[in-house]
């Protein structure tokens, strides 16, 4: 493949310097380069927008243990077809990334499906059962990103400071489900609306709030940095944004799906309206949307969380819990932050790059010279109507099928192991 290109009069879109305006961009073997190089590919960008990469720190891919949902090569394809060229996944596969093993063997996997950089997060706990910690030198060594048992909170207080004073010594960030497992007992949605509407037993706000307060008295503690996954409720936004106004090390990501939707949303039995934690009331929605507009919440990840359709099929009370998200973020957060509540694109594309890059602690992505050439060339002018059909995910179960958006990957080029390309 052509390893020279020269995108061509898009408008650049830069969140590290703010620059947006009409021009080229120039690559050679997977660096941005300030001249144009001889005998190049010509990417016409004209009408386009072209920017970093989007950062996902939060996708289910199912691989290994459940193959058919989604391999580790089908999510790589699905995310840089959804204009992502960075993942964060996730350690709740079969087995359960809690060895050196089982990190390295999800970068290999990802290096040979080379469509993505993918970080792999691996277990706090062994097996992710809470009840002794994982060998997390001996993961950070092998490369893991983060640790979370994601899926399951560490219940045990003792034990989650314990990960969280050896997180902050290896430097890497500790990310929590922050969900009390004994308060969500059995419910399937939000303890709210529909729920009572359904007949469907409820989890309640406090079950998210009362783990996202004693993260945050740990954070202080520790000084780990911690991360909040999937926010849901208002009591969470107010209890991250105060306590990072204090200087407490703690930052959370809000998913597509809680600021597109609520449980007023919820209007018959369907499975893929069920995730964890749930759609909540319509002003839980509200205070997510406001915090990701002016900041106090700097991180969206998608939480895609492929399931087989037959399993999504058997309504809220016995499907699994997760959407996808990864070919349907970019569209539906635009049309959301942009298009309807007129947020400036360049913060929403921060909240995409700068938000999880400096949760990965990484420097925001640039399209400034002498950095890496991961981009995505976006139609963010064209209203498309969401088709799971031509999803390159291995599973289908969305809540937004049919739905009109704004804003979409055209083209991603990634130049982690050279240059290779997504075409929609
Ligand atoms: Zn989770």
């Amino acid at each position: 493949m052509n390893e020279k290109w020269i995108i061509r009069n898009g408008e650049l879109m830069d969140p590290a310097t703010g620059r947006r305006e009409i021009g080229d961009l120039y690559i050679a073997n997977g660096i941005i380069v300030d001249r144009a190089p001889d005998d190049a590919h010509v990417i016409e960008a004209a009408g386009l927008t072209v920017m970093p990469g989007l950062i996902d720190l939060h996708v289910h891919f199912r691989e290994p243990g459940n193959e058919t949902a989604e391999t580790i090569a089908s999510g790589s394809h699905a995310a840089a077809h959804g204009g992502f060229t960075t993942v964060v996944t996730m350690p709740n596969t079969r087995p359960s990334v809690d060895s050196p093993e089982q990190v390295a063997y999800a970068i290999r996997q990802a290096a040979a499906a080379n469509a993505v950089e993918l970080l792999p997060s691996a277990c706090i706990t062994r097996d992710r059962r809470g009840k002794e910690l994982s060998d997390l030198s001996a993961l950070a060594a092998a490369g893991a990103a983060a640790f979370t048992d994601d899926g399951s909170t560490v219940s045990d207080d003792g034990l989650m400071k314990a990960a969280m004073q050896q997180a902050a010594l290896l430097g890497i960030p500790v990310m929590d489900h922050a969900l009390d497992p004994i308060m969500a007992g059995n419910g399937v949605l939000h303890d709210g609306d529909a729920a009572r509407r359904l007949n469907l037993p409820g989890i309640p706000s406090a079950a998210e709030d009362t783990v996202v307060a004693r993260d945050i008295a740990l954070a202080a503690e520790t000084g780990c940095a911690t991360h909040i996954q999937h926010i849901s409720s208002r009591g969470a936004v107010d209890l991250i944004v105060a306590a990072a106004a204090r200087g407490i090390p703690v930052t959370g990501e809000a998913t597509p799906h809680h600021l597109a939707l609520s449980d007023a949303d919820i209007l018959e039995d369907d499975g893929n309206f069920k995730m964890n934690p749930p759609l909540r009331s319509p002003a839980d929605r509200d205070a997510l949307i406001a915090a990701i507009l002016n900041g106090g919440i700097t991180t969206m990840a998608t939480d895609h969380a492929p399931h087989l359709a037959a399993l999504k099929a058997k309504g809220i009370r016995r499907a699994p819990f997760g959407v996808l998200g990864l070919e349907t973020a970019l569209g539906i957060t635009y049309q959301l932050l942009v298009v309807e509540h007129g947020m400036d694109p360049l913060d929403w594309l921060r909240r995409w790059t700068q938000g999880p890059a400096s949760v990965l602690k990484r420097p925001c992505p640039t399209l400034q010279a002498g950095t890496r050439a991961d981009i995505v060339v976006a139609d963010l002018s064209t209203p498309w109507t969401i088709d799971s059909s031509k999803f390159l995910s291995n599973s289908r179960n969305t809540p937004f099928g049919g739905r009109r958006c704004q804003g979409r990957a055209v083209i991603t080029l990634k130049a982690v192991r050279g240059i290779s390309s997504e075409m929609s």
